[in-house]
């Protein structure tokens, strides 16, 4: 194979053709542009950013993928891979759709990994709890760990135990915000400001 700059050709060719595909008849001229600038990007992480990172993250993926033998793509009962599996399982009486990056079977264990381009790695590991109670009811399987695969870190977060995370936590987390939405509460959550569409209109906006 040979290689282009951190990148193999067929990794380009890859890039190109899923983004084509994807991108085919969006019109992105207004697309959002997020990250910061740099000397390299002086607009930000805009559609040149990920023309040029883009491919680089997915050549990081696949060697990490590579490297850790160990780490094997989980199949469903049915034999469908865990990748991008979507599933909705139902809390406290509401379904909740969500669609799991992958999950691996590792020495054993099973780990469930959300792929993140983004700069910092998630302070909270609810989002993965979601994942593990989502797979115990619709497959009956118990997940012990969860995981980040951070491409701008080329690899995995440390392993996360979720077994804090049960049914009962999640049932009563559910109800809450379904009573709460029902009757037209709403708190504002200031933490994901600089990725909300909605900050021209909201007066708790933390954006600057
Ligand atoms: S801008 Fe307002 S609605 Fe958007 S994430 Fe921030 S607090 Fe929530």
């Amino acid at each position: 194979m040979n290689k282009f700059g951190k990148v193999y050709i067929d990794t380009l060719d890859y890039w190109a053709r899923a983004w084509a595909k994807e991108s085919e008849g969006v019109d992105l001229t207004f697309a959002r542009v997020g990250g910061r600038t740099s000397k390299a990007f002086p607009n930000r992480e805009n559609v040149d950013f990920w023309q040029q990172t883009g491919p680089e993250w997915v050549q990081s993926y696949i060697d990490w993928r590579v490297a850790n033998t160990d780490w094997k793509i989980w199949y469903t009962p049915e034999g469908a891979p865990a990748i991008e599996l979507g599933l909705t399982p139902i809390f406290a009486g509401v379904p909740v759709k969500m669609v799991l990056d992958r999950v691996f079977e590792v020495n054993g264990d099973l780990v469930v990994v959300d792929l993140k381009t983004s700069q910092q790695t998630p302070t909270s590991t609810l989002q993965l709890g979601f994942y593990k109670l989502g797979l115990k009811q619709i497959f009956d399987i118990d997940v012990k760990y969860g995981a980040y695969w951070m491409a701008r870190q080329e690899g995995t977060s440390a392993l996360v135990d979720l077994s804090s995370y049960t049914e009962e936590k999640l049932e009563y987390l559910v109800g809450s915000f379904d009573k709460a939405r029902k009757a037209g509460i709403f708190i504002p959550n200031t933490n994901n400001c600089n990725r909300c569409g909605l900050t021209e209109h909201c007066q708790f906006t933390s954006k600057k």
